[in-house]
């Protein structure tokens, strides 16, 4: 018997097409569950569904949806239940940073400018950071997780970050949002812990991706920049992690593994938290 017991389980990721989800995907297909790779980018998605349903011999269909719009995510749930079931699991993968609310300046001296500051942040990159990570993970729950609550069974994860915990500098916006996500997670997990449905969180390290690419490797010179070398500095393990040493985590919140675990953030993060930096 397959220990993990996801075999012909459906999972929904959004942002399934990008560098974490599309891997955390495959771990799932790996272990014969179903996948929905779901995303604003409906190439990439559907890219991504075919190398699966390729590599993986397990079903995969991409489908092209807003985490943002929830007319956009019901008529997605419709596709889902047309082409592969109802849905058992949802990664709430879609998030992001954007430059737009983040600052220049770490921490203020008093000479600069003031635009490379935080009074330099750009409100509508507030809005669409706390939209992008918080909205983008309440209202993907609200309409997947209809099916979980009917069944009485099915598992939420939430993707936090290491900034939940404690902001990093420049990026405020995100680390808030990524912190109500945290909050939402306990909130979400307590709200339905009597019907059967599980909430937890993974809060990654520090990866090099897309997103964060223009912090961590100067354009120019295509060097690490001085804030990857006080990443590295401040992670124990002295290195970035890589996508695929998520998806253990993701294996043991979607199975049996974990079924009395509901509510916890588990940081994946080469000991960046446990780090005082002494
Ligand atoms: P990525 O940019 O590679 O992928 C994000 C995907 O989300 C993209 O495919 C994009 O098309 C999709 N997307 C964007 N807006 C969307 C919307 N409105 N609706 C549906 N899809 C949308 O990102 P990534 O680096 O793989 O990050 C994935 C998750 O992990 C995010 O929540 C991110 O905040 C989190 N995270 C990343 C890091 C890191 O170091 N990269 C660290 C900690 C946490």
């Amino acid at each position: 018997m397959n220990e993990l017991n996801l075999k012909n389980k459906v999972a929904v990721i959004t942002g399934g097409a990008g560098v974490i989800c599309s891997t955390m995907a495959k771990s799932l297909a790996a272990e014969g569950v179903k996948t929905v790779i779901l995303d604003l980018n409906m190439e990439a998605a559907e890219k991504v569904a075919t190398e699966i349903e390729k590599e993986f011999k397990t079903k995969s269909v991409g489908i092209s949806a807003s985490v943002l719009d929830k007319t956009s995510l019901e008529g997605a749930l419709k596709q889902i239940h047309e082409k592969v079931g109802p849905v058992d699991i949802l990664i709430n993968g879609a998030g992001g940073n954007s430059p737009a609310a983040t600052s220049k300046v770490e921490k203020m001296v008093g000479n600069e400018n003031l635009e490379d500051t935080f009074f330099g942040l750009k409100i509508e990159g507030f809005d669409k950071v706390f939209d992008l990570n918080f909205k983008g993970t309440l209202l993907p729950s609200m309409v997947f997780a209809t099916d979980m609550v009917s069944k009485k069974s099915g598992v939420i994860i939430n993707i936090s970050s290491m900034n939940s915990y404690r902001p990093l500098t420049k990026i405020p916006a995100y680390s808030a949002a990524k912190s109500a996500v945290n909050n939402f997670t306990q909130w979400l997990a307590v709200h339905f812990a009597k019907v059967g449905v599980r909430v937890n969180a993974i809060a990654p390290g520090f990866l090099l991706t897309n997103q964060n690419r223009f912090l961590l490797i100067d354009e120019k010179t295509g060097e690490m920049t001085a804030r990857s070398k006080k990443i590295l500095n401040g992670t124990p393990m002295e290195r970035f992690c890589t996508p695929e040493e998520l998806t253990g985590t993701v294996l043991y919140l979607a199975s049996d593994l974990s079924k009395a675990v509901t509510g916890i953030i588990i940081p994946v993060d080469g000991g960046f938290s446990a780090y005082s930096g002494v």
